[in-house]
């Protein structure tokens, strides 16, 4: 049985967490691992969230099982926030939402829908993604490729990029980063987006938006730009929505995967696929999370709350990246990292080195993934001078 399993190593970026718990050093500093953290260096949980499941407690009636599109009410409203109360496809009965443990359960069960039911079709991942894309979709067996994103120069590939996408196969799926990329934080521009969606309907190419954090780059709206153009403008779009970062609920594994079909009876045909490879997967999603979002949507005063506190997150983000520029300005080095104000979301490429983050790691006691990735959400304001020194001491 058991006595012949090769051991497979941990996953690098919880490898580092727990190379972050073990370090004696007080002034220890960690910018790996992807979660907002407040002021206090704490992952709060919203004060909407709190208030909706104090209701909860006093109002839900029953655990027995959620159907397998999860609760319809929770689709609604995540279909009108993602795609806005006064979208095309809801007005036309084409869009449907299947609720699934996190974005990362939506994400698979997209990858089982283009494994089973688009056979042949290659899935078209940015160079570089977030990891785990890689790992989810090649376990549902699904082909895979890249199209350039980030250059050697650090910076956002736009010629690369569109040269890519013009060569991808008629009818192949591209994944798109909605907003707030994972990792690079390098967003695509209004006009930018619009070379893409001419080029996603030209080559008759199926689009796939990952949606993990929409609130956290320009705003709900902003965020959602260009997903609703391609919802506005395609017969066929694929969405998968996580509640994990904007809500706080990461540990209650809330999302959905957004279907639009070219028609109802289309929809009704891909949804009876979903809900086969659901069953398969999961069986029926978990329901706290959801009825979490649900009870926040559906109520204007708790909705306000929440908008609020997504705006104060995405505040303090932009906030941070502001101040650590500013912070590395007496060192000389603004202007070769002024990239970090510029990039949107919870991480930035910041172009050093897998040596230079190393040296961090030993020297500083700052620890950032080898690809130079930094989680800026878990940045401290109190000690940005402090990790400007660290860069600095460490670039050449
Ligand atoms: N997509 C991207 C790009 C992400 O960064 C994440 C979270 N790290 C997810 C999807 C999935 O998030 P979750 O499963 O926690 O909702």
């Amino acid at each position: 049985h058991f006595g012949q399993i090769p051991r497979v190593p941990g996953d690098p970026i919880l490898g580092l967490l727990d190379a972050f718990r073990a370090d004696a050093n007080p002034a220890k500093l960690d910018l790996g691992v992807g979660v907002y953290k407040d002021a206090h260096g704490q992952t709060p949980i919203p004060r909407a969230v709190k208030l909706a499941e104090q209701r909860l407690v006093d109002s839900e009636k029953t655990k027995s099982y959620i159907g397998g599109h999860g609760d319809a009410q929770f689709g609604a409203l995540l279909m009108r926030l993602v795609l806005s109360p006064r979208a095309v496809a809801l007005a036309e009965d084409r869009a449907g939402c299947t609720q699934a443990p996190g974005g990362t359960g939506a994400l698979r069960l997209a990858g089982e829908f283009i494994a089973r039911c688009l056979p042949g079709r290659t899935l078209w991942l940015s160079d570089p993604t977030w990891p785990i894309h890689q790992t989810l979709f090649a376990a549902a067996g699904v082909p895979l490729q890249h199209y350039p994103y980030v250059g050697a120069d650090n910076r956002l590939d736009r010629d690369g990029l569109f040269a890519a996408l013009e060569r991808i196969p008629a009818g192949d799926v591209v994944l798109l980063h909605a907003c707030c990329h994972n990792p690079s934080g390098f967003d695509l521009s209004h006009d930018d987006w619009l070379r893409v969606l001419e080029i996603v309907r030209s080559r008759e190419l199926l689009p796939l938006f990952d949606f993990a954090y929409q609130g956290f780059g320009e705003g709900l709206e902003e965020d959602a730009w260009a997903v609703r153009l391609f919802a506005e403008t395609l017969p066929e779009v694929l969405i998968t929505s996580s509640c994990s970062k904007n809500f706080g609920l990461y540990r209650e594994r809330t999302g959905a995967l957004i279907v639009i079909a070219a028609g109802h009876e289309q929809l009704l045909d891909v949804r009876s696929q979903l809900a086969a490879l659901a069953r398969g997967l999961w069986s029926t999603p978990p329901a706290h999370g959801a009825a979490v979002v649900t009870t926040i949507l559906a109520d204007d005063a708790l909705r306000q709350i929440w908008q609020d506190e997504v705006e104060g997150m995405r505040q303090r983000i932009a906030s941070l990246r502001q101040g650590l520029v500013e912070a590395l300005t007496p060192y000389g080095l603004a202007e070769r990292f002024a990239h970090i104000a510029e990039q949107r979301g919870m991480f930035s490429y910041t172009g050093l080195t897998a040596a230079q983050v190393r040296r961090l790691r030993a020297e500083h006691s700052v620890y950032l993934v080898e690809s130079g990735r930094a989680s800026v959400a878990g940045l401290d304001a109190e000690r940005l001078d402090e990790l400007a020194r660290a860069f600095a001491s460490v670039v050449d």
